[in-house]
């Protein structure tokens, strides 16, 4: 069994931390103590609630910095990214906290007395994250759940436990009861398995690949545990002949080379209508090559690292030599680097065309029309997000209308935004994370009737 875990600087190769691995029979403890403690939380006034977490949300902001700084040296986000990533922690604690006091149930109309609902929470809820985006995608389900009532036990990833450890502390400091948020760093199949197995762990909010989330999925039948997966993605980018091209290959690059490719929103199909096919791959060759690749901690750098040694090999593995396409360039020597890379003439049902490669790679595509173009994007088992560049509204929305995927987007790559609901159709996932209904996905319902006839 393994004791501890080694963080490295994935730009360099150096160690930075070593963190004690969480044993199966210590999360046992923590569900115990979460329990204790959520019983604490929920026994307050929903305003006293909301006034912690805005306190907490406050000393996030005063450590934005180091938290991106760390963010920088554990998982190799470029200085840039690492910072929105601290400030969309703080301002998904406060969009949270926003929500503690408008937590209502529902008054519904019935024959012979009244009916009200409650929303109560669940209990202790386990949050199993990633190291793509470990803090905010720790912070999806983190805040929510703590602000609808709940205690909640984080399982950061193996490779990034350093800014999960960090925001724990700061909850302390903001004065949230002892125990009610514990981060358990360790192995996915011990202390993520532990927390799944645990029958004092009422929900598991799970990121990460639809490999794993199947086994989590098929764990939680066991005991109808709730469940929330937000998997993996292979997300669609779609150029119409009477979008602005020039606009749309100038974005293209960053939409699925941004942290490394390492998103599960990448729009790594491109998919490109025939009659401006070729002015499309001329003018994505010089917007590939311009993309800054290098030391994240520099200002300047647009894509750093990918985050381990067997990333790099996973994303080696989809790419053929001497394959055709775009490449750009990237160090060489320590660190795990791979150069953006778009490639043309491959099979619409490669493995690199239809499965997440979680790198720097992106493959282009020809389509005829809007028929074609949905039919493409929808040619695989995920179904996440997507774009769609067109200058027709009326296409924009029958296009985004008819893709099979959670969140699209129309001349414009953004996917994710604390106010609005994000998830995947089809294998990208199950259920909603964000937006105005997040706190809802921490509550079970209880309704209660009251004879007045009596
Ligand atoms: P992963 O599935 O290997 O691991 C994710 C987490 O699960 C880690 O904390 C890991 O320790 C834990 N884990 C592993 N085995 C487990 C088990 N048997 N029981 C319980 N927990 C276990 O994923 P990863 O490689 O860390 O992350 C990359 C993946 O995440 C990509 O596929 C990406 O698309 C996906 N992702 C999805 C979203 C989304 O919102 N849909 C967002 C970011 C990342």
């Amino acid at each position: 069994m393994i004791h501890e875990h080694r963080v490295l600087n994935p730009a360099t190769e150096e160690l930075v931390a070593t963190v004690p691995a969480t044993s199966a029979a210590e999360v046992s403890t923590a569900v115990t103590r979460a329990a204790q403690a959520q019983r604490t939380w929920a026994a307050l006034a929903p305003a006293d609630r909301a006034r912690l977490l805005r306190r907490f949300a406050v000393l996030v902001d005063d450590h934005r910095e180091r938290l991106a700084r760390l963010e920088v040296t554990e998982a190799g986000h470029t200085l840039g990214n690492a910072r929105s990533e601290a400030a969309n922690v703080r301002d998904l604690l406060d969009y949270a906290a926003g929500g503690v006091e408008r937590l209502t149930g529902r008054q519904i109309p019935v024959p012979g007395g009244i009916d009200i609902t409650f929303l109560e929470p669940l209990g202790v809820v386990g949050v199993i994250a990633p190291w793509n985006f470990p803090m905010p995608i720790a912070a999806w389900g983190v805040a929510p759940a703590l602000a609808a009532g709940n205690a909640v036990l984080l399982k950061p990833a193996e490779t990034t436990p350093l800014t999960a450890q960090y925001l724990a502390r700061l909850a302390l400091e903001a004065g949230l009861p002892e125990h009610l948020f514990q981060v358990l760093p360790g192995a996915g199949d011990v202390a993520g398995r532990a927390l799944v197995e645990h029958p004092g762990v009422a929900k598991i909010v799970f990121t990460g690949s639809t490999r794993v989330g199947k086994e989590i999925m098929a764990g939680c039948a066991d005991r109808v545990k709730r469940l929330t997966l937000e998997l993996g993605g292979k997300s669609p980018n779609i150029v119409f002949a009477d979008a602005d091209i020039e606009t749309a290959a100038a974005a293209a690059p960053m939409s699925f080379l941004d942290n490394a490719g390492q998103d599960c929103c990448a729009r790594s199909r491109i998919l490109v209508q025939r009659t401006v096919y070729d002015r499309f791959l001329e003018l994505l060759v010089p917007a590939v090559a311009s993309v800054v690749v290098g030391d994240p901690s520099d200002e300047k750098t647009q894509m750093g690292p990918l985050i381990s040694l067997a990333q790099l090999e996973r994303v080696r593995g989809f790419v053929p030599d001497g394959a055709d396409g775009i490449r750009g360039s990237a160090p060489t020597g320590a660190g795990f680097w791979f150069p953006p890379t778009v490639l043309t003439g491959v099979a619409p049902d490669a493995p690199v065309a239809t499965q997440e490669v979680f790198g720097p790679v992106a493959v282009v595509l020809p389509f005829e029309d809007e028929e074609d173009a949905v039919r493409l994007a929808d040619a695989t088992d995920h179904g996440l997000a997507g774009s769609v560049w067109t200058r027709d509204v009326g296409r924009a929305l029958r296009v985004s209308r008819a893709v099979r995927a959670g969140n699209l987007s129309v001349n414009s790559h953004s996917a994710v935004r604390y106010g609005t609901p994000f998830g995947g159709y089809k294998q990208s996932g199950l259920g909603r994370e964000l937006g105005p209904d997040a706190l809802a996905a921490f509550t079970e319902t209880k309704n209660v009737f009251i004879d007045t006839e009596a």
